[in-house]
């Protein structure tokens, strides 16, 4: 009989999201009368800007012609989409090479296969709380996890711990799920830890396009010394609505190398292109056009609405916590608003007052490591009357 892979004995079930369902079923079936309003999901809801939808049709149209058909495509992404990503990357202030560009199905793709890069027996420093894909990524190849506290007294932005060493280090700035956003001196303090210690950050930007002070880093090579020991992973999910789409883009420079057992050290970028030439063939050809659109003068104009639309949903929320007098991160750069549960509440007390009392459901913070009980996370991905509706009921509460 075949042997399983152990490590996958110690990953933890994932409740969260089924916990939630169930909870919003029962309450539905109790009271078919309420409309519920959710507020939980991290899933955008306005459809694909027009200048995405118009390079899709035109791509299918030459899918459908002997003359402009496409078969297999570069692993590592059309041409056309690596040059638009490598300016987009020089308009916000970073100079890479496209061979430094690895175009995805998506970041937690290659959140999940970059671990296939490094020794098993590396530590790994993972901040709590955080998107889970990090964690069980790592639990699946067996990998020792140092867990780094985010709370309330650093502001959800820990720094790190220079008496303790690790070999990879999770950042994800602007935060999911607590909006938190490293400034450029604390990133500098990651990337002098990475360089002392010789450690690799997987720097998760998903969230970069919600940064609108110029102040705040949207790269992680914006900070000096960074290409030489960070990787960086991002997506058009969150940019432009891409989550049923699947695009995403990967930045591995060419200065970024690791240890061997025998003490040479080999290139990731070249680890990684032969990673993804051997185990993956490639985003569609008519996904890519669409992901390259974005990335015009029209399409960023397009995206930059979208994400005004969600970020004015986040200030509805936010102005409502401010007048509750509720403490709450994030809500600014980032469409999460991190609050802190109402007269003392643990996460889930909370979620089931404001389901039975107000019928908004949220994310229980508990749901994202240990340091997330006590606080809820909102996204600021619904419609505009619901986010509204959602607020106005949150006022009359407590
Ligand atoms: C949504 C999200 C992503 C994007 O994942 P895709 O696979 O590209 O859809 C990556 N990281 C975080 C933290 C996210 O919340």
């Amino acid at each position: 009989m075949a042997h399983v892979n152990e490590n996958y004995r110690n990953l933890k079930d994932s409740y969260l999201f089924s916990d939630i369902n169930k909870r919003v079923a029962a309450f539905a079936a109790a009271h078919p009368e309420k409309k519920i309003i959710r507020l939980g999901i991290g899933d955008v809801t306005l459809p694909l800007m027009p200048r995405v939808i118009e390079a899709l049709r035109g791509a299918v149209d030459e899918m459908g012609s002997a003359a402009t058909f496409h078969g297999y495509g570069p692993e590592q992404g059309y041409g056309f989409l690596r040059d638009a990503i490598r300016d987009y990357y020089a308009h916000i202030g970073t100079a890479l090479e496209p061979d430094e560009i690895f175009v995805s199905d998506g970041a937690k793709s290659d959140l999940g296969n970059l671990t296939d890069l490094f020794a098993a027996d590396n530590t790994v420093l993972i901040p709590d709380p955080v998107y889970p894909v990090y964690v069980d990524t790592n639990l699946m190849n067996g990998r020792k996890i140092i867990y780094l506290a985010a709370n309330a007294e650093n502001g959800f932005l820990p720094m790190p711990d220079v008496s303790v060493h690790v070999d990879l280090i999770y950042l994800c700035s602007p935060n999911n799920p607590t909006g938190a956003v490293y400034t450029k001196e604390q990133l500098k303090g990651w990337v002098d830890y990475a360089l002392a210690n010789e450690a690799v950050i997987l720097f998760d930007a998903a969230y970069e396009a919600f940064i609108s002070d110029p102040a705040l880093p949207r790269s992680i090579y914006e900070i000096e010394g960074a290409k030489s020991c960070a990787i960086e992973l991002c997506s058009l999910s969150k940019t432009a609505g891409f989550t049923g789409t699947r695009c995403g883009y990967t930045v591995v420079p060419h200065a970024l190398t690791a240890k061997t057992a025998g003490g040479g050290v080999l290139s990731l970028n070249r680890m990684w292109l032969r990673r993804q030439t051997t185990k993956f063939n490639g985003v569609p050809y008519i996904v890519q056009r669409g992901a390259a659109a974005v990335f015009t003068e029209e399409g960023m104009r397009q995206a930059k609405e979208t994400i005004g639309y969600y970020k004015q949903n986040a200030k509805i929320m936010a102005e409502t916590l401010t007048r509750k007098g509720i403490r709450f991160f994030g809500g600014v750069h980032s469409p999460y608003l991190w609050m802190e549960c109402p007269n003392g509440m643990k996460s889930w007390e909370f979620f089931d007052y404001l389901l039975e009392n107000a019928a908004v459901v949220g994310t229980p913070g508990e749901g994202f490591g240990v340091n997330g009980e006590g606080y809820f996370r909102l996204t600021a991905f619904g419609g505009r009357d619901n986010t509204a509706e959602a607020m106005e009921r949150f006022q009359k509460l407590f």
